[in-house]
């Protein structure tokens, strides 16, 4: 089976990806990681990407359908963990249709984590990410141990581009506006469901865990 996790920026869908990861055997998909990979490699879809990434815009239906889809083809799996992903109803139909079809994904629940707007903005503006393997840190609630490295791998510990404010502001608008109606979509296939994502990440892969 393959789980869909979405929820406004700040919600920690990545770092739910990794807790999840580490207990059963899925394939992490993390749209924003293939962007953010594609842009640091230049390669021409990242060129393009980098400027909707940048200024906290959602990239355009077709180039993150299109990365998706060879993603798929690629992985012998149909155990996907979408984090990020689909973030548009455009989306969310070439997952069911397109995708499926080449893939066999079979979307058994969509999670949606539920943190209010207040601790979002608290989480993003604080938030460090390590360059090398992604490990999420917090400015103030979670530094880490050596100032700007990682404590898993030693990398570069930085602020991404999209987490200044005025990108974080064009990111809440623009999951408003394409993604919150992401909600009534799998509520109406019967797939939604709301964990609390407030307190430790501890906390809330605790209420993941207690679901699944
Ligand atoms: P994330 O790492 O999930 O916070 O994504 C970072 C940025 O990548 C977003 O603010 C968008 O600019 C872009 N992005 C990631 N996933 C998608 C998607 N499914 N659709 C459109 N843009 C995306």
């Amino acid at each position: 089976m393959s789980l869909v996790l979405f929820g406004p920026p700040g919600a920690g869908k990545g770092t739910q990806s990794q807790l999840m990861l580490e207990t059963k055997p899925f394939i992490h998909l993390s749209t924003g990681n293939l962007l953010r990979e594609a842009i640091q490699q230049k390669s021409p879809l990242g060129i393009e990407a980098q400027s909707y990434v940048d200024a906290g815009k959602l990239v355009p239906d077709s180039v993150v359908i299109g990365l998706v889809r060879e993603f798929i083809e690629k992985k012998k799996t149909s155990r996907f963990i979408f984090d990020g992903f689909p973030r548009t109803i455009v989306q969310a139909e070439a997952l069911e249709k397109q995708i499926e079809e080449i893939g066999a994904v079979n979307i058994q629940r969509a999670l949606f984590l539920e943190v209010p707007q207040t601790d979002l903005l608290q989480r993003l503006t604080g938030r460090r990410v390590c360059k090398n393997c992604g490990a999420v840190f917090h400015e103030l609630n979670n530094p880490p141990k050596k100032s700007g490295f990682c404590d898993v791998c030693g990398g570069e510990v930085y602020q991404r581009k999209d987490d200044a404010a005025e990108a974080i502001q064009t990111r809440l608008e623009a999951y408003e506006k394409s993604t919150a109606p992401l909600k009534e979509y799998y509520i109406k296939k019967g797939l939604f469901v709301s964990i609390d994502g407030l307190g430790s990440s501890g906390q809330v892969f605790g209420r993941i865990q207690t679901y699944l």
